[in-house]
């Protein structure tokens, strides 16, 4: 067993920890406040091969490793989760394409994707339907010579600003799993409208919100994955996203922590720095002990998939430990600043709203918890 990183993963990590040092996080404050996607940095990720990172060389990539990108998106999430959270959208939407996309449309799309030209999102979760993938109700009519999309879609990531979309619909709303088909569509197609923006409490300047189908006609050749086949390739996506978002939420943590002994050096009480107090001192420790069994998780997980495993059971418990870690030890880190912690002007009080997503996005804790109990439950395949 071996835990030492590869040396080209040491160099990803510096990289992206100097760049998300140097470039994002002084504005990371900004981002929040003013909650409008900062497209320059969006293309700055672009020129460090930041979108295309895992994408093979032809589609404009460099081949990396799932590990490290995960180490990416922990590096990016410490200084900013929703960059962080932009690089994962382009990672997954550009494998989603690679593995079901036809010659032309990986061609089209997957470079442009790289180069930060073309913003492709996933939109899954519609008014009626979050967790309960196959309840999906935005229908995808088959025609003579394709299908007419109708529905819409809610708390998409980027949705204002996307450029094109792997839709999840169902081409018969009575047959659940079955019916569930995903849909490649350019936003330039009639009847594709950005809708309104949800206004979210974290993870801002994403410019999150609604897509809405109108008699959308999109042709054949549209079609990622057929009926049947739809619902498992969404879900695999979603087992890849719970490795980036378990990334991120250790990203948040170790920024929180860092947050914490900082202030607790710099801030007295009763004539001494409040880090002399033991009380401080074990509340540091365990955001040390957890954060770290956290990474490992999460580690663990993109290593099984560099292995050309699917960690099933694996990215759902990663994704389950770092999220529920990473609100805790924000908590603890908050509790650390006292009022200072509490005022909107502090760094922490952003880390505070953005983390509670991490519980919620890419599956609640409550579907983590399905999805291992059901994997432990199944046995030895
Ligand atoms: C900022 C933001 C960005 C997002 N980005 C995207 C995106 O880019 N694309 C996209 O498609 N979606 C996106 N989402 C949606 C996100 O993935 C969903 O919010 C998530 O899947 C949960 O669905 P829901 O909110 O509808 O909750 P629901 O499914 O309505 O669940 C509500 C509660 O019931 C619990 N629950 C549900 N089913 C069960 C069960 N069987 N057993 C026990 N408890 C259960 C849940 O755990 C939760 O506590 C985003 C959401 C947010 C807030």
């Amino acid at each position: 067993m071996n835990f030492e990183p590869t040396e080209t993963q040491q160099l990803v990590r510096e990289m992206v920890r100097t760049f998300a040092d140097k470039e994002i996080k002084p504005r990371a404050a900004a981002i929040d406040r003013e909650d409008a996607f900062p497209r320059d940095l969006y293309r700055r990720m672009a020129d460090l091969g930041l979108l295309g990172m895992t994408l093979p060389a032809e589609y404009g990539g460099s081949g990396a490793d799932t590990v490290s990108w995960a180490i990416a998106e922990e590096e990016l999430a410490r200084a900013n989760a929703s960059l962080a959270d932009a690089q994962l959208v382009a990672k997954l939407m550009s494998d989603v394409i690679l593995i079901n996309g036809n010659d032309e449309q990986r061609a089209r799309y997957l470079p442009a994707i790289a180069r930060g030209e073309k913003i492709c999102v996933i939109a899954q979760t519609e008014p009626g339907a979050g967790s309960d993938v196959a309840g999906v109700q935005t229908l995808a009519r088959p025609t003579a010579d394709g299908y007419v999309l109708n529905g819409t879609k809610r708390f998409i990531t980027l949705a204002l600003v996307c450029d094109l979309a792997v839709v999840v619909a169902t081409t018969d709303r009575t047959k659940r799993h079955e019916g569930i088909a995903l849909f490649l569509v350019d936003a330039e197609t009639p009847g594709f409208r950005h809708g309104a923006k949800d206004p979210v409490m974290g993870v801002r300047g994403l410019e999150t919100g609604e897509i809405v189908f109108e008699d959308c006609h999109v042709p054949h050749s549209a079609v990622l994955a057929p009926p049947g086949l739809g619902f498992k390739q969404a879900m695999r996506s979603l087992n890849k996203g719970r490795i980036g978002i378990g990334s991120q939420a250790v990203g948040i943590a170790q920024a929180a922590m860092e947050e914490a002994i900082a202030y607790a050096r710099e801030r007295t009480a009763f004539g001494q720095p409040i880090a002399n107090f033991q009380a401080i001192q074990f509340m540091l420790a365990d955001m040390s002990a957890q954060i770290e069994a956290a990474r490992l998780l999460v580690r663990k997980a993109a290593w099984l998939t560099d292995q050309g495993r699917v960690p099933v059971r694996e990215a759902a418990e990663a994704k389950l430990v770092a999220s529920e870690t990473a609100v805790r030890v924000v908590h603890e880190a908050l509790q650390i600043h006292g009022a200072a912690g509490y005022s909107s002007e502090s760094t922490i009080e952003r880390l505070y709203r953005d983390v509670r997503l991490y519980p919620i996005w890419e599956g609640t804790s409550q579907n983590q918890r399905i999805i291992i109990s059901r994997e432990l439950l199944r046995g030895p395949r």
